[in-house]
């Protein structure tokens, strides 16, 4: 649907060009149309009215140039504020000045977080880092296999509770980990931790003892893209429940339009870190909110 905004403004426009300043009505007509857009891409709708009322106070205040048609003028406008919603530039990772550094993921099953956490892993040591992966996920029964088998396939060393040991203690296993790579100089750790379904108390409070216990130089907050609006509320209550410094957005490769991008983004003020897009290890990177902005507008 973001396909077909910048046609339909192209259309709002088409008997524009060459005017001084946008008349209010042209601009009412733009912002229809941008709102119409951001609604259909499952922006959440506090998100879209403040968008639109910022979109709409920059529109009012320009001039019509010379070198764009309206539509086009409209489309940067509406560009650069994407951008700025995104976070601007990418946020890098912050590394620990000395010992290991400790990334921690945060969120609900299915998010993506298993498959995330190799993937990180990977690039990681791609970027010459020695990263160590951690289940810490003991609520699933098959989240530590899963992440020893991705670990494998990355060539990561995952640091796991030892089988058998009756009912596994996530947080015993997280500090656990911490010494394991001080001690075989891993100088990255990336803890897996346990999501549910929904959000949920127990979940929330196993995720900040961990937190307390590793304290972790950054904690992330992994979304499915695919979940729209929901992804509001999710975000929200794991910023209240254990907070987090990040976000990284999975399945962007089944979802063409990025609401949740822009809704995260607007109403926890956290940067999107990281987009992954795909089943394979490799389909991981930065999130570039530039290049989100044009998806969107594209
Ligand atoms: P967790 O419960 O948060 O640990 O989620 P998992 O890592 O187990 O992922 C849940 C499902 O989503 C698995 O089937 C993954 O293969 C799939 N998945 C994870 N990331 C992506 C992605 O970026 N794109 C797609 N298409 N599928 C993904």
């Amino acid at each position: 649907m973001f396909a077909t905004l910048s046609d339909r403004l192209a259309d709002t426009f088409k008997n524009l060009r060459g005017k001084g300043r946008l008349s209010e009505a042209d601009i009412d007509a733009t912002a229809r149309e941008i709102r119409i857009a951001l609604l259909e891409a499952d922006v959440a709708l506090p998100v879209v009215k403040e968008f639109v009322a910022a979109v709409k106070d920059r529109a009012r205040g320009e001039e019509v140039s010379q070198a764009l048609n309206p539509a086009q003028q409209v489309i940067k406008i509406v560009h650069e504020e994407l951008v700025a919603i995104l976070g601007g530039e990418t946020r890098r990772l912050r590394y620990a000045k000395s010992g290991p550094t400790v990334i921690m993921l945060a969120g609900l099953q299915g998010a993506g977080k298993t498959t995330l956490a190799a993937k990180l892993a990977l690039w990681l040591k791609e970027q010459g880092r020695s990263p160590m992966l951690v289940a810490a996920d003991l609520q699933r029964p098959n989240a530590v296999n899963q992440l020893q088998v991705n670990g494998e396939r990355v060539g990561v060393t995952v640091f796991a509770p030892e089988p058998g040991n009756g009912v596994g203690d996530p947080v015993a296993v997280a500090r656990g980990a911490i010494e394991e790579a001080k001690r075989t100089l891993h100088d990255t750790v990336i803890v897996d931790t346990a999501g549910r379904l929904g959000v949920d108390a127990e979940m929330m409070k196993q995720a900040a003892d961990i937190r307390d216990a590793v304290d972790p130089d950054e904690v992330l907050f992994v979304v499915d893209a695919m979940i729209g609006q929901d992804a509001v509320s999710t975000a929200q209550a794991f910023l209240d429940g254990v907070g987090y410094d990040g976000v990284v957005l999975t399945k962007l490769d089944g979802d063409a339009r990025g609401g949740a991008a822009l809704s995260i983004a607007s109403i926890t003020g956290k940067p999107v870190m990281f987009a992954s897009n795909g089943e394979k290890m490799t389909d991981f990177d930065l999130f570039h909110p530039d290049r989100m902005a044009s998806r969107i507008l594209d």
